[in-house]
């Protein structure tokens, strides 16, 4: 038993992330994966990392120190369960099994409180930054004991992305807290990803420049307040020319997007949770629609505006035209991470974790696919207040939006007017108007759902719950309180 830590699952994901942990001091790290091959090849590929090879659960247990400390990096869902029952076998109550896949954070919640029945520590953890992130440093979100983080700590410390002199890696909470988290955070990053996409669409078919000009806007903007990972990508996937055509590799790409799903789970969980996450549910929605290559065939010919962008439209003034899309994706950026935290309150709230915001987000600084300047921004709101209940009512952010929301709203009016789809800008200027109205016609709808269910209302001038006798003498008389 010479190894502290060991990683189960040797394909991309856990292969790099086997090699991060061995390239760092103090470290020697047995691995298994269920078919040799890959266990071979990562062994003799990378004899500088000293790994312990396991050919069974029963040696790879033999040759981890106590506690023993495995992560395993497998595809999620079934496979992690076959993984885990395995491990649970030749593990003993103290041990630390990690489950470092894509989990849904309810499975994570129902793994835990079948292992820990065994005295062992099961521990959900939300891994980001792909296979580069794996190998040279990724955002790390666990969750599961305080016992499990006392050992676990100090080796996530060491293997994980550093942002301004900090690890992206916290404690995020018990059990599902970590999933749960980057769960939220795929959803965030779809969000962003439309958000993009829609900025670059609108500038592409109003100033008719080309995908590489375009480049060097997204360029220049990433020199700003959205300097991120995801505009930085932009710059280089809209520069690429295809090597057959000559052509920008952006036009000769399908354009129909896949999803793995988080985004998806991201959406279910804000919908059950009763939690307005529109910008990350349009993201989702508008890559679902993407994909009915058949639905978009038969809807071709369907009638546009007079103006319509796809055959006579041009801005009149394009670089006034770009700073305003630069505004409204600012402003819809801010929208979607208010969004993405109030899903992470409420997920605390609802499952019992206390979670560190203003932590989550510095966390998210380095290692990960949404990293951005802007997470120092969200870290000192948070820092300021911790509970603060919106995000987006921090004073910086009240501030930039202030900046921003008359482009926004002639960005989002534009696209209407011309009939170019801009979902997620137009969701989040939606969202934002919806926060802070005096009054929503939500009191008609009560009006409604009284009239035809006795659902009842409460009334803005005295306590208790009415109902009006709609199929009778529609006077109002005091109800049962039925929610
Ligand atoms: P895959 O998701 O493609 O999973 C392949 C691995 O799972 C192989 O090691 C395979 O073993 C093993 N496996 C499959 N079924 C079983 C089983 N029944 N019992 C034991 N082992 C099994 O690998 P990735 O490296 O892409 O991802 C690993 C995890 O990390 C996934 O949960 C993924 O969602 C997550 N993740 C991936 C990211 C990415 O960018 N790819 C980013 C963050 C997280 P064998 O070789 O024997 O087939």
């Amino acid at each position: 038993n010479s190894a502290n830590i060991g990683v189960v699952g040797l394909a991309v994901m856990g292969s790099n992330l086997a090699r991060n942990l061995a390239s760092r001091e103090g470290n020697t790290v047995a691995v298994y994966n269920r078919s040799r091959a890959k266990t071979d090849e990562l062994v003799t590929e990378h004899p500088e990392a000293g790994f312990v090879p396991a050919f069974s659960y029963e040696e790879f247990a033999a040759s981890l120190q106590k506690p023993r400390t495995a992560v395993i990096m497998v595809k999620a869902g079934r496979a992690t369960d076959a993984v885990i029952e395995s491990l649970v076998e030749v593990f003993e109550p103290g041990d630390i099994i990690v489950d470092g896949g894509n989990a849904l954070f309810t499975d994570t919640i129902r793994r835990e409180k079948a292992v820990r029945e065994t005295g062992i520590n099961f521990v959900g953890m939300g891994v980001s930054g792909g296979e580069e992130g794996a190998l040279r440093g990724p955002s790390i979100m666990p969750g599961g004991s305080d016992e499990s983080w006392v050992t676990l700590g100090p080796i996530l410390t060491s293997i994980a992305a550093v942002a301004e002199g900090e690890p992206c890696v916290t404690h995020v909470g018990h059990n599902g807290a970590g999933h749960f988290v980057k769960m939220v955070h795929n959803g965030i990053e779809y969000a962003d990803m439309q958000l993009i996409a829609e900025a670059y669409d609108l500038i592409r078919r109003g100033t008719g420049k080309t995908p590489a000009q375009i480049a060097d806007v997204f360029a220049e903007w990433n020199r700003g307040e959205l300097e991120s990972y995801l505009i930085e990508i932009t710059a280089e996937v809209l520069r690429q020319v295809d090597a057959d055509t000559q052509k920008p590799l952006v036009d000769v790409i399908l354009d129909q997007a896949g999803a793995k799903g988080t985004g998806a789970w991201t959406v279910q969980t804000a919908l059950s949770l009763g939690v307005p996450v529109s910008g990350i549910a349009e993201a989702t929605f508008a890559r679902s629609l993407s994909s009915h290559a058949e639905q978009r065939e038969v809807s071709r010919g369907l009638p546009g505006p007079a103006d319509d962008a796809q055959s006579n439209w041009t801005v009149e003034d394009p670089e006034a035209f770009i700073e305003k899309i630069r505004l409204a994706l600012y402003a819809s950026k801010i929208v979607a991470y208010s969004q993405g935290f109030d899903e992470i309150r409420a997920g605390a709230a609802e499952y019992d974790w206390k979670i560190d915001l203003g932590a989550v987000s510095k966390i998210w600084r380095g290692g990960c696919i949404i990293r951005a300047q802007f997470l120092n921004r969200i870290a000192e709101a948070y820092d300021t207040e911790t509970e603060l209940p919106v995000l987006l009512t921090a004073p910086y952010f009240v501030e930039a939006l202030q900046r921003a929301q008359a482009a926004w709203r002639e960005v989002v009016a534009t696209s209407a007017r011309v009939g170019i789809p801009a979902p997620a800008f137009s969701s989040s200027l939606a969202y934002y108007d919806g926060l802070r109205a005096d009054r929503l016609p939500a009191a008609l709808i009560q009006g409604q759902r009284d009239f035809f269910g006795a659902h009842t209302y409460k009334r803005i001038d005295k306590d208790g719950t009415f109902h009006t006798l709609w199929s009778g003498d529609r006077s109002e008389i005091e109800a049962e309180d039925t929610h």
